[in-house]
């Protein structure tokens, strides 16, 4: 006989956590939903309550908590709104796993409290570690938490270190698909449009991710994720293109063996592994199948096709406070991308406009959670001024 574990999905209506309800589905007598948290996508939300019963619900966006609680009234849940609802649901008692799966700097402050609470978090937003991983990695063993990555190159790099001694790691080797402009000429790029940039090549996934592929700035974000969950120096982490993605990430060791991770472009499995870790549990889902006709290609990053990856490596290297500025100025450039505001190629421009301006203007080396989330403001404004 085993425990239910009680799970809380914070970004339940996003791609992610609409994915860990049906990895859910799959288990009714091991896992049952406590909680769940959107944005603003009400009725898919109120969808989700009728369908799952957990006891809490948040949405983020206040203005719409009236709306949500005539929604579900008669029901047994409760319903709470904004930042502090979030934190609320990733401190609940009876939560065993919090899912955090909201897309951008707005995790920050609901991880964090995850943490403090001493859960395990089964981790899709990387915005969260890439802002403030200074300040989440060593808490975790002070609160006794556990950050488990859904990333699926974090996931991949995760099972490849399984019960390894991490002197003998080399490298960490992070695949990319490249997105859907790995093969144009850099010049092109210029006046690409939003529906060329959204046709990802191999995965289904939610806007802003789509875009950050595209840029390849998702993959920028993703080296300094790496670096904090697993204490990697930036010089041992690599980005090679796979257009495939069939290999998840690889590890090289010191002798030369480089150990993969394959399996489908689904984030379904490494959304399962990090609840059901360490174990493995069989489903019904696809699986990859590899005894059949199949190439894996690689490909060296181009700089000039992809300035995104070495803009990402220096703010990783300089640390501090950087990192969360051009991550929050990459949201509003990309923001205002899809809005039809701005060139492809000026998403990138933005960002490293703010990575100047904030090293000159606000840049801390060692900031604490308040100066990370001043920071973030700070860059969201100064991208604003740049936009308009
Ligand atoms: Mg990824």
């Amino acid at each position: 006989m085993f425990l239910q574990k009680k799970i809380a999905i914070l970004g339940s209506t996003g791609s992610i956590g609409k994915q860990t309800l049906e990895v859910i589905q799959q288990f009714p007598d091991e896992f049952s939903v406590v909680a769940l948290a959107a944005g603003s996508q009400l009725e898919l939300l109120v969808e989700q309550v009728k369908q799952f019963k957990p006891k809490y619900v948040a949405i983020g966006d206040v203005n719409l908590v009236d709306t949500l609680r005539t929604s579900l009234a008669g029901l047994d849940v409760a319903v709470l709104g904004g930042t502090q609802g979030l934190v609320e649901l990733a401190t609940l008692p009876e939560a065993d796993i919090v899912v955090s799966a909201v897309v951008g700097a707005v995790g920050i402050e609901p991880t964090m409290a995850a943490v403090r609470a001493g859960k395990r978090i089964a981790l899709a937003n990387k915005e969260t570690l890439v802002a403030a991983g200074s300040i989440i990695m060593p808490s975790l063993e002070k609160y006794q938490a556990e950050l488990i990555p859904v990333d699926s190159e974090h996931s991949a790099i995760f099972q490849c270190l399984e019960g390894r001694n991490t002197r003998d790691v080399a490298r960490i080797i992070l695949t990319a698909s490249g997105g859907p402009f790995r093969n144009y000429q850099p010049e092109l790029l210029e006046n690409v449009s939003v529906a060329d940039a959204l046709k990802h090549p191999n995965w289904n996934m939610g806007g802003k991710i789509t875009i950050d592929s595209a840029t390849m700035f998702n993959k920028g974000l993703e080296i300094i994720e790496a670096h904090w969950l697993f204490d990697m120096p930036y010089e041992r982490i690599k980005v090679v293109i796979h257009p495939e993605s069939i290999i998840h990430s690889m590890v090289e060791l010191t002798d030369g063996s480089v150990m993969a991770q394959l399996g489908l472009c689904d984030m379904k499995l490494p959304i399962q592994l990090a609840l059901t870790y360490p174990e493995r549990r069989g489903t019904t889902f696809p699986k990859l199948d590899v005894i059949q006709q199949m190439q894996l290609r690689f490909q060296p990053v181009d700089d000039r096709l992809f300035p995104a990856v070495e803009l990402a490596y220096q703010a990783g290297k300089i640390g501090g406070s950087l990192p969360a500025a051009i991550n929050a100025a990459n949201e509003m450039a990309v923001a205002a991308f899809l809005q039809g505001r701005i060139k492809f190629t000026r998403i990138i421009g933005i960002v490293s406009e703010v990575f100047g301006y904030h090293q000159k203007e606000s840049f801390s080396k060692t900031p604490d959670l308040q100066e990370i989330l001043a920071v973030d403001a700070w860059a969201r404004e100064r991208a604003r001024e740049l936009l308009s």
